[in-house]
């Protein structure tokens, strides 16, 4: 029997990290071992986001975008793990032969309506109807800049991959209709075909209306490779969205040095508003630094304009970073859109 017909549920085992303390007393989730350090006032929230509303995209180059060609997806698997940045939080992994997405997010604007949403600035490097096959999905957290419900139904009749989601997001899947979802909780994993997935922790929130904060658990995602198809080599770290904090060195111990950490850069400013929620890129290398990764991917940025920071900020403030701490650059990737990373 294909490995990957079996049904994952039933093989959830925990890390000796294991715990529940982000399980909110009441209900939904909460970050741990961070306090909710800046909670800004709803009104002060509600004013920067009416601001942005009524701003103008200042007029800029857009982000650049390399076709991926399908044939390269369908041919045979690499010798070790490859990444493609397909823009945002979305990637596409080829580990062993499973072809995995993150956050996979295709539509040209996200958001409750259209009307209420975010416009994307690039093209999509690769349409799902080119994909030659996905295997398992990986989701982060139900913000709409990560969960794009059109891109899901869209995946799932084409492919009917596996969905392995955090505790409270399966709902939203199976109300659109999606079949073969997993939850999981921090510190859980599963052994899936030939990698193992791994639920980690995040520093966010939740949410997709004005009543539901925090009602479903955001996570990061480990995927290791089996040591028949790696050697041991071919970790990768996904983070979702995330503040800074110690989970980052928690990680580390728990699944060893990272091959490949695929950090958020984007989405940092106002600090008021975003600092426990997304690192700015100082804090992605410090992360970078925690897992003691061997490479980054750079993501989120440059595909939605969601926060203060001009859309090509992130990029130019990691590369001053990486010369102010005389670190080696070539083992940061800021790719285009479409481009891809070794693990
Ligand atoms: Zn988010
Ligand atoms: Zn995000």
């Amino acid at each position: 029997m294909n490995a990957l017909a079996i049904d994952p549920k039933n093989h959830i085992q925990n890390h000796r990290e294991y715990h529940t303390e982000h399980h909110a007393p009441g209900g939904g989730f909460r970050n741990f071992p961070e306090p909710e350090t800046s909670n800004p006032s709803p009104l002060k929230a509600a004013g920067w986001m009416l601001g942005r509303a009524f701003r103008s995209l200042q007029g800029f180059d857009p982000t650049p975008v390399q076709r991926i060609d399908p044939a390269e997806l369908a041919g045979p698997a690499p010798r070790s793990p490859r990444t493609y940045w397909l823009g945002h939080a979305s990637t596409l992994v080829r580990v062993g032969d499973q072809i995995i997405l993150t956050d996979p997010v295709f539509s040209k604007i996200i958001g409750p309506t259209r009307f209420a949403g975010v416009r994307r600035l690039t093209e999509n490097p690769i349409e799902i109807a080119e994909l030659p096959r996905v295997d398992s999905v990986l989701i982060s957290h139900d913000h709409y800049d990560h969960l794009d419900a059109d891109a899901i139904l869209e995946l799932e009749r084409r492919f009917r991959p596996w969905w392995f989601v955090p505790l409270g997001v399966a709902p939203i899947l199976e109300q659109l209709g999606i079949a073969r979802v997993c939850e999981m909780d921090w510190w859980q994993f599963l052994e899936h075909g030939d990698v193992t997935f791994h639920c980690l922790p995040a520093r966010h929130f939740s949410g997709r209306g004005l009543f539901d904060r925090n009602q479903t658990l955001w996570a990061s995602w480990g995927i290791t490779p089996s040591r028949e198809i790696s050697r041991g080599r071919g970790s990768i770290f996904f983070a979702g969205d995330t503040g800074y904090g110690p989970h980052f060195k928690q990680i580390r111990s728990t699944l060893g040095a990272i091959d490949l950490a695929i950090l958020p850069i984007g989405a940092y400013l106002p600090r008021w508003f975003m600092q426990t929620v997304h690192v700015d890129p100082a804090e992605a290398i410090e992360s970078f630094l925690d897992l003691e990764a061997g490479r980054m991917l750079a993501i989120h940025w440059g595909t939605f304009d969601l926060a203060d920071e001009a859309v090509h900020e992130p990029p130019r403030e990691l590369q001053r970073m990486i010369e102010s701490r005389g670190l080696d650059a070539g083992r940061f990737d800021v790719l285009p859109v479409g481009g891809s990373s070794p693990a």
